[in-house]
C-alpha cells in the first residue's frame, strides 16, 4: 500500500524525498506515472502529488529567460504571454497528446521521463534549456539540458531530486523558433522525427543556431555539427544546408522507420530552421 503526500513547499517536498529516497515517486500531471503505478512497474511506498505546491506553478521571465515552475502544466504554458512569442515551444507543446492531457501534464514529468520521441524535451534541446533542481543533500543545481540524459527512460536524477524549474532563453527581436513533428497519424501520435530549432538572424546572416533532435537517437539530442555550420550563412544557404543530408548526430538505429527517417529528416530540419527564420526576420507575429 502506498502512503499518499501532497507538500504544499520545497522544503516540505524535498523532505519527503530525501526521508523516502528510492521508495518514493513524484506524481505531477500523472500522464506517464500513473500508467507505470497501475501497471506495477512502478511501487512506491510513497507517493508525492505536486497539486498543492503552489511556488512552483508560475511561469516568470528574469534576466532575458524564461523560468517555467516544475509543476506548470502545457495548458499554462499555452496560455503564457511570453510563451506565446515563442513559436517553437508553442507548437510543440499544442501538440502533445489532446487537451485532457495538457490540463495535467508538465514540462517537468516529460524531462522527468526521458523518452527519445518527448516533444516538449526535444524543443527545449533545440532551446538550450537548462533544468533546476534541488535535493536536501545537495542542494540547489543547474543541468543543461544536454547533459541531463543518459539513455532512453534515464536522466541524471537522483530519487531525492525534485526538478523546481526548467529554464530558456526569453525570445527577442531577430530570434525566431520552430519545431517540426512527423507522425504516421496528426493526433494522438508519438513522433517519428522531430526537431526544433532556435535561430538569431542578424543582416540577413544566420548569427546563432541551436537545433534539437528527438526520436531519432536513445534520448533526445543537440545537433552541434548542424549549429556550426549554420553560423554565418544566408537563408538560402542555410535551406541548401539542411537539405544535403542527414546531420551527423541523428544515430539511427535499425529498425521500419530507419529509411523513412534518412530521408525525412533533412526535410523536417528545413522546415524548423525556415520556420525560425521567418520569426526572426518578423515575418512571423
Ligand atoms: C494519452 C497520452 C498522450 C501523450 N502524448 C504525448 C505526446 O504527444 N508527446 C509527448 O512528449 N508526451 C506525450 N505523452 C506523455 C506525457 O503526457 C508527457 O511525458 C508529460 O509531459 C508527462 O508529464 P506529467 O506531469 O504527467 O508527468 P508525471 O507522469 O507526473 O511524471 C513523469 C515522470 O517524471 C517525474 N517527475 C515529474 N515531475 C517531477 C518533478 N517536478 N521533479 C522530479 N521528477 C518529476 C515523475 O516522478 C515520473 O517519473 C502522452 C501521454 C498520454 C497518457
Amino acid at each position: 500500500m502506498s502512503e499518499f503526500f501532497k507538500p504544499k513547499t520545497v522544503k516540505e517536498c524535498i523532505d519527503l524525498l530525501d526521508q523516502y529516497g528510492s521508495k518514493a515517486m513524484i506524481v505531477n500531471g500523472g500522464t506517464d506515472a500513473v500508467e507505470k503505478i497501475n501497471t506495477g512497474k512502478a511501487q512506491p511506498e510513497a507517493v508525492i502529488l505536486m497539486t498543492e505546491m503552489k511556488e512552483l506553478k508560475k511561469i516568470t521571465v528574469k534576466d532575458g529567460a524564461v523560468h517555467v515552475g516544475g509543476a506548470v502544466t502545457y495548458l499554462q504554458m499555452l496560455k503564457n504571454a511570453e510563451i506565446k512569442k515563442n513559436q517553437g515551444m508553442m507548437i510543440a507543446v499544442g501538440a502533445i497528446g489532446s487537451p485532457p492531457v495538457r490540463v495535467m501534464a508538465t514540462p517537468a514529468g516529460n524531462v522527468g521521463t526521458a523518452a527519445p520521441s518527448a516533444d516538449c524535451t526535444t524543443m527545449l534541446m533545440g532551446s538550450d534549456a537548462k533544468i533546476h533542481v534541488v535535493s536536501k543533500k545537495e542542494g540547489e543545481r543547474v543541468i543543461p539540458i544536454d547533459k541531463f540524459f543518459v539513455k532512453t527512460y534515464v536522466n541524471v536524477l537522483k530519487p531525492e531530486d525534485l526538478i523546481t524549474e526548467v529554464e530558456f532563453p526569453a525570445m527577442q527581436p531577430g530570434m525566431g523558433s520552430g519545431y517540426v513533428r512527423l507522425t504516421r497519424r496528426k493526433v494522438q501520435d508519438i513522433g517519428k522525427v522531430l526537431v526544433s530549432a532556435t535561430i538569431e538572424v542578424k543582416r540577413g546572416r544566420c548569427t546563432k543556431a541551436v537545433i534539437g533532435l528527438g526520436a531519432l537517437n536513445a534520448t533526445a539530442v543537440r545537433a552541434y555539427s548542424v549549429e556550426e555550420a549554420l553560423v554565418g550563412l544566408s537563408r538560402k544557404e542555410a535551406q541548401e544546408f539542411c537539405r544535403s543530408g542527414l546531420p551527423k548526430e541523428a544515430g539511427l538505429r535499425p529498425s521500419r522507420y530507419t529509411h523513412y527517417k534518412e530521408i525525412t529528416t533533412p526535410v523536417a530540419l528545413e522546415r524548423a530552421v525556415m520556420m525560425a527564420w521567418d520569426q526572426a526576420e518578423g515575418k512571423v507575429k
